[in-house]
């Protein structure tokens, strides 16, 4: 309820304090911004993968210029040297405009990709797009293999999805699903959601010549995981754990990396901060009031 009270409020809430609390959870509104955050990241032994923020473009035009940026941050990860690869929305390269000339965008970049030796993940988005995404995957994916995409958990279909894919090499993120989906086919309960988790990445462990991200903060989960690759003896270099960048978890992923483990963070950045931040509050209210209290707090008060 009280998410939802903060939701509403934020059309009246100065931009100012909005961004302070989005900047938290975007590295800054261009790349050298998001170098910096990357550069910091690296000298500590974390990896990135970076996103320029939007989602749902509206010509063909600002899609062909999310491309143009996109080719510009892997210029940049190669020349610089940074440890760090790209996400993608299918959406943001202009899927629901023209299919075709989405898909076209996505061969392109993933090419341009490959000629600089750099991985490109494409995220999910809502059920809407699932079997098209996964399907734009599998057909971009066929020659190339530095192209990867996201199962989420929180989804039925998703444990037959993780069994499709896990002996194809496929490398998959996994994470709960962050977008708001119907009971006929979303679990709805945290415990049916990290049930669905552990049994998707027991399939993508299990399978062979994967490689699995798992991206979540909930650290019952992440426990669990540690305990699941321990036991079963899986090799450190088939698997990586993953979290938004933002998202206290710092301690928790610091020891993850001091016993060995890879682990990626995820960076947005963009002029589309505004529009990122007030999506994924509707998307989960929750977070609104973490934000709220972040905000508010005495020792934030005082900055
Ligand atoms: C690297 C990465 C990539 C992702 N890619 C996608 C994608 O492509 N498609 C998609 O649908 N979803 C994606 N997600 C989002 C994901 O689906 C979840 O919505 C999100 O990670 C929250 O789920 P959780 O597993 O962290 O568990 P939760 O139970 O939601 O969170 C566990 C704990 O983490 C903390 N926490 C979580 N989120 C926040 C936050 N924003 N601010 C402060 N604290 C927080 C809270 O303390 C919470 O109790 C991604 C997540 C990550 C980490």
């Amino acid at each position: 309820m009280f998410g939802r009270f903060v939701i509403f409020m934020m059309p009246l809430m100065p931009r100012k304090l909005i961004k302070r609390f989005a900047m938290r959870y975007v590295a800054g509104e261009d790349f050298d911004s998001a170098r910096q955050v990357i550069q910091n990241m690296n000298s500590r032994n974390f990896h990135a993968t970076l996103d320029i923020l939007g989602e749902d473009v509206s010509s063909a035009e600002q899609a062909d210029g999310v491309v143009a940026g996109y080719k510009s941050v892997l210029k940049h990860i190669a020349e610089d040297g940074l440890q760090a690869n790209i996400s993608v929305k299918l959406t943001h390269l202009g899927l629901r405009l023209d299919e075709a000339a989405a898909i076209q965008r996505v061969h392109d970049l993933a090419d341009y990709a490959k000629s600089l030796g750099i991985f490109m993940r494409i995220d999910m988005e809502d059920s809407s797009l699932t079997q098209k995404t996964l399907d734009i995957h599998n057909e971009v994916r066929e020659g190339r293999g530095n192209v990867g995409v996201v199962l989420q958990s929180y989804l039925k279909r998703t444990e037959e999805d993780a069994r499709q894919l896990a002996n194809t090499g496929a490398n998959i993120r996994l994470c709960k699903g962050i977008y708001r989906e119907p009971p006929d086919i979303a679990f709805k309960h945290p415990d049916e959601i990290r049930q669905s988790y552990l049994r998707c990445a027991e399939l993508l462990l299990e399978g062979r010549g994967n490689y699995t991200a798992f991206a979540t903060h909930d650290l019952q989960l992440i426990t669990a995981l540690e305990e699941m690759v321990t036991f079963r003896s899986i090799p450190k270099d088939t698997f990586e754990f993953q979290a938004l960048l933002g998202v206290p978890v710092e301690d928790t992923l610091d020891a993850l990396v001091a016993r060995g483990f890879k682990v990626r963070w995820y960076v947005p950045f963009g002029a589309d901060w505004y529009a990122y931040a007030t999506r994924r509050l509707e998307e989960n209210p929750d977070i609104a009031s973490y934000m709220f209290r972040q905000i508010f707090s005495p020792q934030n008060r005082s900055r």
